[in-house]
């Protein structure tokens, strides 16, 4: 029987704020780019949960943080705390507490700095495992006064959709005999990989849960979505299984700018991209890992549409040189339209390795 974990850090960056500036406790913190008093042009990386209830959360402008901040202000609510992202500090923190997953499990997979998933299925009952479990986040807590939220489940995407279900501090255990039922309640949009195109292909079908969904026939999902149909058709049954991958420490390394200015500067646009091709490579470099096998660009408009370009190698590499050339090759169509019909000005770019090794 498979039994498979997945742990989640509570609000993580701004926890370890709070946790390390006991000034903070009980305020809302906002972990992000510089507001700058309202004209910030970064997103808000982390906001603890006090700062959720103002209406402000991961990914959102930073400058639409600060407003819904100032509003409270001025209702007399306590003023948010922004601070800049310090990865260093949450970087060796979440080291820590791998260390401490690693300790009590035989497999786990770094999914990202503050998520893991792990395999329970030695503990042999869904009682053990979940016993371990509680023991991993009691430790956690007792060593790094930090709270996580944990999901039991027959595979990655169940022990996922269960480590959200109870935020923060949750623990939510799903037997494989109720992981459609589990499942079936749950706004489609819970499943992992339907975006909001999907979303909203589907709400024109008049499917608003995973239940609604399951209508579709394997062949009609294919039919509308190709092969993410069918991989789609196995997650609304609670039945995608997919290995843990332990290879990687880190699935990638990678940095990224957002402008003070929007731009289409072709010259300030190549000169930032080999800034941060070189500065990926540094952290290549100091990372340990002897080789990468893909590069991918991110490249965000002005209107906040984003896009990504990856490609694959076709043999491991380690050099500068490399991470320069496919970047600049990546890039080459933003500056026309085949990958920027409307000549849209930029406001951020970012490159990264992966497929480390
Ligand atoms: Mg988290």
């Amino acid at each position: 029987m498979r039994i498979v974990g997945h742990l989640d850090m509570d609000a993580f960056f701004a926890s370890v704020e709070e946790r390390d500036n006991p000034r903070f406790a009980g305020r809302p913190i906002v972990v992000g780019s510089d507001p700058e008093a309202g004209r910030g042009r970064g997103v808000v990386s982390t906001a603890n949960y006090a700062a959720r209830a103002y209406g402000i959360h991961s990914a959102q402008p930073i400058s639409t943080a600060w407003r819904l901040a100032e509003a409270a202000r001025g209702k007399g609510l306590p003023p948010a705390v922004f601070l800049a992202v310090d990865m260093h500090r949450y970087g060796t923190v979440s080291h820590r507490i791998m260390e401490i997953l690693r300790a009590h499990v035989d497999h786990s997979e770094e999914a990202s700095v503050d998520e893991a998933y792990f395999d329970l299925s030695s503990a042999g009952s869904y009682e053990k495992a979940a016993e371990a479990a509680r023991s991993i986040k009691e430790e956690i807590r007792a060593r790094e006064r930090l709270t996580a939220s944990v999901g039991i489940g027959p595979n990655k995407l169940v022990a996922k959709i269960a480590s959200d279900r109870n935020k923060p501090d949750g623990f939510t255990v799903v037997r494989p005999r109720d992981a459609e039922k589990f499942l079936e309640p749950l706004a489609v949009r819970t499943i992992p990989g339907v975006g909001p195109k999907t979303e909203e292909e589907l709400k024109r079908l008049g499917v608003r849960t995973v239940a609604d969904a399951k209508r579709f026939t394997e062949a009609e999902l294919y039919e509308m979505f190709g092969k993410w149909g069918s991989e789609l058709y196995a997650k609304l049954r609670g039945t995608y299984d997919t290995p843990l991958v332990e290879e990687w420490e880190a699935k990638s390394i990678g940095e990224q700018e957002t402008f003070a200015h929007d731009t289409r500067d072709p010259i300030v646009l190549q000169e930032r991209l080999m800034a941060l091709a070189d500065g990926v490579h540094a952290h290549f470099k100091r990372s340990g890992f002897a080789s990468f096998r893909g590069i991918t660009i991110t490249v965000r408009f002005f209107d906040f549409t984003t896009k990504t370009r990856s490609m694959t190698l076709a043999a491991p590499a380690s050099g500068a040189d490399v991470i320069r050339f496919e970047t600049l090759r990546l890039f080459m169509p933003f500056l026309d339209k085949r990958e920027n019909p409307g000549r849209k000005a930029i406001r951020l770019v970012g490159v990264r390795v992966e497929k480390l090794a």
